[in-house]
């Protein structure tokens, strides 16, 4: 076993205690490797570890790891802050999308997913903190967003991602992320009449993952407890 396989096998028996703690499905959360600013051998020594979903922030950094990788049966998910003219390309490559937050963005994806491939994952980036110049949607206008986002045909909208506010208090945390599963509640019977279940709380990273865990996230995202500082 490598080095990166402990840190992988930590991680992973710490999401199997919190997802049981939480008496919650065996399997139910899954771990994003967020790979960013790490090299593709990294990427490639996790993967042999049994790693298949890795996060990355910059467009171009995962088309270039895409490409040298393209060998692996790689999911990659895009979580960084995406611009219109960048679409595209993470249209082609990624199989989910984390950070939508406007309409433009979510249609441009739709339109230029290629025919051949599956239906694009989706979630919606909540402002859930509420800070300004931040990404996000506002929570108030998360509602009429989703609706208009779950009609598109390329793209399948999953749920809801978010990056709350740094917050070292665990009680804190958990009030946050369990805001976050019951404006997925609510989307949900929103959502029902269009036939469409929202089943994804990407939540949780190195810092906060137990209460994201706790309060329903079905992926976390990590980075710093598996390939180390940036
Ligand atoms: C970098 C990043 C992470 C991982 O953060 P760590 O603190 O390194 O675990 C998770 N989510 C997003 C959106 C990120 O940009």
């Amino acid at each position: 076993m490598n080095h990166l396989c402990d840190k992988l096998q930590i991680i992973g028996d710490n999401i199997v205690t919190y997802t049981q703690v939480a008496q919650r499905k065996e399997n139910s959360v899954q771990l994003l490797a967020v790979s960013k600013r790490h090299p593709s051998s990294s990427i490639r020594e996790a993967y042999a570890c049994g790693q298949r979903l890795f996060g990355e922030n910059y467009v171009q950094e995962m088309l270039e790891k895409a490409e040298s990788l393209s060998d692996l049966a790689i999911k990659w998910h895009f979580i960084g802050s995406l611009q219109s003219n960048k679409t595209r390309r993470v249209a082609e490559v990624a199989d989910w999308v984390h950070t939508v937050d406007r309409l433009k963005i979510a249609k441009r994806l739709s339109d230029q997913r290629p025919s051949h491939m599956p239906p694009l994952s989706i979630c919606l980036q909540v402002n859930i903190s509420e800070e300004e110049n931040k990404s996000g949607i506002l929570i108030e206008k998360l509602p009429v967003l989703a609706e208009e986002v779950a009609k598109l045909p390329h793209i399948k909208l999953r749920g809801l991602m978010v990056i709350p506010k740094a917050e070292h208090d665990f009680a804190q945390q958990c009030a946050v992320f369990a805001k976050v599963r019951q404006l997925q509640e609510t989307l949900n019977k929103q959502l029902a009449a269009q036939n469409i279940v929202l089943d994804t709380l990407s939540m949780g990273m190195s810092g906060d993952m137990k209460a994201a865990i706790i309060e329903g996230a079905t992926i976390v995202r990590i980075g710093t407890a598996i390939f180390g500082s940036r």
